[in-house]
């Protein structure tokens, strides 16, 4: 059975961009692989807005997440914690032996500046995680704010996820001092999952070079090295690279501006949705995000029912609910390449879904 996703990561993905997948292999050290490599380059570097190289590292976005750890920590990093993802990389520091602390907030609310900076003052700290959008709860934090407290602190190299919203607005890495800027294929690329995209700011370079026990398959080096010529450490998933470059391509059809206002117009229609129908969003309402909608569940709807309906009368699915969230919220996507048509489509689909479950 086939149907179209709507959560909140993996997304559908276009018939063009699986496609551009099926092409025969081409050796990952042979001349055409250095022309595909380097033809993507200059666009990832404008979609980053960054001077610095964009590495491709074929694993899921946990594989750089974990790696940049292991490359820019040696004294202790502060994980900035306000739902699912931002927890977890507590945990996955910890069980790399690094020395870890947690600026915590409730699930939904966005990271305190203001507590980032007490924390930092401390001194304690040589770097720190921060996740731009928060996709278990739907909360987007004002990452130009955090960012501004982060370079008060020129020693705490920042670690910065933007899985769930690089592409779907401008996040200046340059601009804003990053220093690792992470993202992965699946969601807002609107790729297969299975590739993530990164950029390492020179200084985190160095701070690598200090530290001895990167290990391999994530050593920002390593893939310093082979960048300068064309390349990758080791056999990447040249299919989703085939992808990237066509997705790349559709990003500058469209034009960035272009997507950008997109993503904020369908995410509103989502919403205005939502409300009429006696919904609230889950995270403080300022800092809802703009790839999907995370909605608190006030109507007590028995969402496994909603969404089977969903699935097998109309081909869609929504997700119900993260983790400790199941069941108290469910989360919309509109990221990657939907339309107003689409987007329409599905909330269609919902309301006679939700009419079907309100009369049985
Ligand atoms: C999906 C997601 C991840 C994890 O990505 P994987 O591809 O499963 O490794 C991390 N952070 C955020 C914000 C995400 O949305």
């Amino acid at each position: 059975m086939s149907y179209k996703l709507f959560i909140p990561g993996p997304i559908a993905v276009s018939e063009k961009t699986l496609r551009a997948m099926a092409q025969p292999m081409i050796g990952h050290r042979s001349s055409d692989f250095v022309a595909l490599y380097r033809s993507i380059t200059p666009p990832l570097q404008a979609l980053f807005y960054t001077k610095d190289p964009v590495y491709l590292s074929t694993s899921s976005s946990w594989g750089v997440m974990e790696g940049s750890l292991r490359n820019v920590v040696k004294k202790k990093v502060l994980c900035c914690m306000n739902g699912a993802f931002s927890d977890k990389w507590l945990d996955v520091a910890r069980r790399c032996g690094l020395a870890a602390g947690a600026l915590q907030v409730e699930w939904g609310q966005p990271v305190d500046p203001a507590a980032l900076r007490a924390e930092l003052a401390t001194g304690q700290y040589d770097a720190a995680t921060l996740i731009h959008n928060e996709t278990s709860c739907g909360c987007m934090s004002d990452l130009p704010a955090l960012m501004a407290v982060l370079r008060e602190f020129p020693d705490v190299i920042s670690i910065v996820d933007t899985v769930s919203s690089c592409s779907a607005l401008p996040i200046k890495k340059d601009g804003l001092g990053i220093d690792v800027m992470i993202t992965g294929s699946q969601k807002a690329f609107a790729m297969p999952p299975g590739l993530s995209i990164f950029s390492v700011s020179p200084r985190a370079l160095a701070k690598a070079a200090t530290i001895t026990d990167r290990g391999y398959y994530f050593d920002f080096l390593e893939f310093q090295k082979n960048h300068e010529g064309g390349m990758t450490p080791s056999t990447p998933v040249i299919p989703l690279i085939y992808a990237l470059k066509s997705k790349l391509e559709d990003f500058a059809a469209e034009g960035l501006e272009n997507r950008y206002a997109r993503h904020v117009r369908l995410n509103r229609t989502v919403r205005d949705w939502a409300f009429a129908r006696g919904f609230r969003l889950f995270p403080q309402e300022d800092y809802g995000s703009i790839t999907l909608n995370c909605f608190t569940n006030t109507l007590n709807i028995d969402l496994v029912a909603l969404n089977n309906i969903l699935k097998t009368k109309h081909a869609l699915v929504i997700d119900g609910g993260y983790g400790k969230l199941k069941g108290q919220t469910f989360r919309i996507s509109n990221m990657g390449d939907e339309t107003d048509a689409t987007i329409a489509t599905l909330l269609h689909a919902l309301d006679a879904s939700l009419a079907e479950l309100g009369t049985k």
